[in-house]
């Protein structure tokens, strides 16, 4: 602490000094100083952090714990997850674990989420500076004649990425060379940026242009973006139900054509007028509790966020869809191997690298679609039965 004060060592050098524990502590009695502030809850948790603070987190002086909740059984029929499932929930807004449930509750008894991925693949589009048009041009044309050898060394750097493709862009004479990759049962964007650095300087030595950075926005990672609703990034997944009208009726005290209707009018024309990229009622509440309890990068519910319900009223009922273009998920790296975050996973049978790799990632993403289309659901049926408001007071305000 007196070192800390005369600055003889930097608040972030504690953990070269001290075990992990001692380091955390040290620092977290230190800011409780400095800022005058009590940080004993902070400093109370639960998870191993010998590698939390090395991988994860610089500077830590403890935890914040979101309460987590439950929603289910839910019922999924995807070709990875094939059973009912618990969904771990981590949320403070009231009222929405309350929610999902009841969607849970519907699609269960409807027969289950029928899931399918239809693309999986992870991007990373560095920028390159070229001297005119025409040498960007000579640059494009150099990387699409060259994929095989661009693929042989960005799959040096990984056992478990391959590359699926490169698609280029230009604008003036910036060139963006927009690489996608597998990546197994890993989210996969430390994966692919290292590979895209290898890919990158043999695009430099080869074409003269000169690497201004290694993501040059159009991966797009982490900012909402069209290209990531159009082209996809990560896992583009679809999940769909069929409801009777006796269901519909029963399960969310409205009726068919009410809920066709909220969602044409809320979800298709509101979201048009008002310039949104997704066009949903509230998919990133599902996949944020989610990201939050599974150890996922919630940075990315931006991405995951692009989603489009749709519901197509059929012969006796309604087919209540969900299609996220962009959703980013993994079981192995980042945060997943967090003890909270794991026990999470583990609930869902898709801890750690899958059987083959990359099962135990789709069968995630499958499980995360079919709890966005039970959040959907329960909200479009609430707006429907005008219960929003309601429930809200009872759940969220009343409790204060
Ligand atoms: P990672 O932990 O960096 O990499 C995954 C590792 O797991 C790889 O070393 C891979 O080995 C290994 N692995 C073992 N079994 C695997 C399996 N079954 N499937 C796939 N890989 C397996 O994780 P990441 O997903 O690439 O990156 C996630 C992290 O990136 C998060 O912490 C996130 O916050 C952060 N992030 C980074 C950037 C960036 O620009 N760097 C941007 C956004 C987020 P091999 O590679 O040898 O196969």
């Amino acid at each position: 602490m007196q070192r800390l004060k005369v600055g003889a060592i930097k608040l972030h050098s504690l953990e070269g000094e001290l075990p992990p524990d001692k380091a955390v502590t040290i620092r977290r009695l230190y800011i409780e100083e400095i800022t005058a502030t009590d940080l004993s809850k902070v400093g109370s948790y639960s998870i191993d952090i010998d590698r939390v603070v090395s991988r994860n987190c610089e500077n830590m002086i403890g935890a914040v714990q979101v309460p987590v909740g439950v929603a289910g059984p839910l019922k999924v029929c995807g070709e990875y997850a094939d059973d009912e499932y618990y969904l771990p929930l981590a949320t403070t807004e009231g009222a929405l674990i309350a929610s999902v449930n009841r969607g849970c509750r519907a699609i269960t008894k409807a027969g289950g989420a029928e899931v399918r991925i239809h693309r999986d693949g992870m991007t990373r589009a560095p920028v390159f500076a070229c001297k005119s048009v025409a040498h960007a041009l000579e640059t494009t044309r150099w990387v699409e004649a060259h994929l095989p050898e661009l693929k042989a060394v960005g799959e040096a750097t990984t056992s478990h990425g391959k590359m699926l493709g490169v698609t280029t862009y230009v604008a003036g004479t910036s060139v963006f060379i927009r690489i996608e990759f597998s990546t197994g049962d890993a989210m996969g964007m430390n994966m692919v940026t290292i590979a895209s650095e290898k890919i990158s300087q043999m695009i430099v030595e080869e074409t003269g242009a000169e690497l201004v950075a290694l993501s040059g926005n159009m991966c797009s990672d982490k900012k909402p973006a069209a290209i990531n609703v159009i082209m996809g990034r990560g896992k583009t997944v679809v999940a769909g139900v069929f409801l009777s009208d006796e269901e519909v009726r029963e399960m969310f005290k409205t009726d068919s054509e009410t809920l066709t209707s909220v969602n044409y009018r809320k979800n298709l024309v509101g979201s048009a007028r008002a310039g949104a990229l997704g066009f949903n009622a509230h998919a990133a509440n599902v996949i944020a509790a989610m990201f939050i309890a599974c150890g996922q990068d919630p940075a990315h519910v931006v991405e995951g966020s692009n989603a489009i319900t749709t519901v197509d009223r059929m012969e006796g009922g309604v087919y209540v869809s969900v299609t996220l273009p962009s959703l980013q998920v993994g079981t192995v790296g980042g945060g997943t191997g967090i003890d909270t975050q794991a026990e999470c996973l583990k609930m869902l049978g898709v801890a750690g690298g899958g059987e083959p790799a990359g099962a135990n990632a789709k069968k995630l993403a499958e499980i995360i679609a079919a709890g966005v289309l039970a959040g959907e659901l329960s909200l479009l049926g609430a707006l429907g039965a005008g219960h929003l408001a309601r429930a809200h007071k009872h759940l969220g305000r009343g409790q204060r």
